[in-house]
């Protein structure tokens, strides 16, 4: 049986680290990090997943807020409100949940953030910083996944890893930190040309395609890690029989909920071909939030002891990676 590299463990070892950092943050500055949350409109998706990173910083003991501009506000309001969050030497942190509505300039929006406060790591600034390998905060879901790597003890060094998907917010990053962890990487996407073939030579793949259970057996070397970002939610039950045909639990909560969720590997297929594997759910997802939080007290603690009154980019220079 293969190895389950469960994301909920690795979960709980990020937070459990970041409680000490959180204590002696509040005994040097006498306040919580600060994390601002901004959720545009009412995306049924994204409300769920801003109110678990609101949980999340509840439960540590991170401050939170919350904004909810209307769905059809401006780009103008959202720089606005983004600009004042900046200005408040209270919150470490800004999160804008995407995706935006159409007429909101994502790009602007992203730019206009203070790099020091950008806790998903979306802003150029420090895309650039991780690209050149320096100290930056970085995008949740693949630091994540170097912490899962680190974690199950995962030699990454020398190794093949394959990353499908080119994402700026998941793939590129991902390839990028594999990369410094000397990887030999490979990235494919919708116009790779034998995508299963590319897969096939990978000790590491992981997988950011958003497509259902597009990564079969024939895509995973024997013995390889397989790590599975995707997200999917699926209601036709033909496609769930195909998916989870061997799982009576899987069918049970399909008949109750009327869908059920998979990732971008086939879990039977995984489960056969894969020496380890993320499940899905309980696998990246986790990550994704404790890397947040992880990002949050980074930047509280960046700000507060290198960075210049300003709140610049001065700090961003020295230190250790992310
Ligand atoms: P995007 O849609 O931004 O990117 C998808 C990438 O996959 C693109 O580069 C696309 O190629 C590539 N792709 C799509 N279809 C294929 C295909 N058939 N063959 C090869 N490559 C393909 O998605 P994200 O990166 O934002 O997210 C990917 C998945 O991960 C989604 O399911 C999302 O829900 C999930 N996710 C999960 C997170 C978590 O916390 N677990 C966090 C973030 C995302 P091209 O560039 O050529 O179009």
């Amino acid at each position: 049986m293969p190895e389950i590299l469960s994301g909920k463990e690795v979960q709980q070892a990020i937070l459990h680290q970041l409680q000490p950092r959180i204590a002696s943050f509040r005994e040097s500055t006498g306040r919580p990090p600060g994390l601002a949350v901004i959720l545009v409109g009412h995306n049924p998706a994204s409300q769920i997943y801003v109110r678990n990173k609101v949980k999340a910083c509840q439960e540590l003991g991170i401050y939170s807020e919350q904004y909810n501009p209307p769905e059809t506000t401006t780009t103008e309001d959202v720089v606005q409100l983004v600009e004042s969050l900046n200005r408040r030497p209270d919150i470490d942190g800004i999160l804008v949940q995407m995706p935006l509505p159409a007429q909101v300039d994502a790009q602007r929006v992203i730019l206009t953030i203070d790099p020091a406060k950008d806790v998903d790591g979306f802003h150029p600034y420090n895309l650039g910083q991780l690209v050149s390998g320096r100290p930056g905060l970085r995008p949740c879901t693949p630091a994540g996944i170097m912490r899962l790597l680190e974690h199950y003890r995962i030699p990454v060094a020398g190794k093949k890893a394959v990353v499908i998907g080119r994402s700026d917010i998941v793939g590129k990053p991902m390839a990028l930190m594999l990369l410094h962890a000397h990887a030999t990487v490979t990235i494919c996407h919708s116009r790779t040309a034998d995508l299963a073939a590319e897969a096939r030579q990978a000790d590491l793949l992981v997988v950011a395609a958003g497509k259902p259970a597009l990564v079969t057996a024939e895509f995973i070397k024997p013995g390889a890690v397989v790590v599975d970002v995707g997200i999917n939610r699926v209601t036709d039950r033909a496609r769930v029989e195909e998916l989870f045909g061997d799982d009576p639990d899987k069918l049970t909560s399909f008949e109750k909920t009327g869908s059920v969720l998979v990732g971008d590997v086939h879990p039977r297929d995984v489960r056969q071909r894969a020496g380890a594997y993320t499940p899905v759910p309980g696998g990246v997802g986790p990550l994704t939030i404790a890397m947040l939080m992880a990002n949050t007290v980074e930047a509280a603690e960046r700000r507060l002891c290198k960075c210049s009154a300003s709140g610049s980019l001065a700090g961003w220079q020295q230190g250790s990676p992310t």
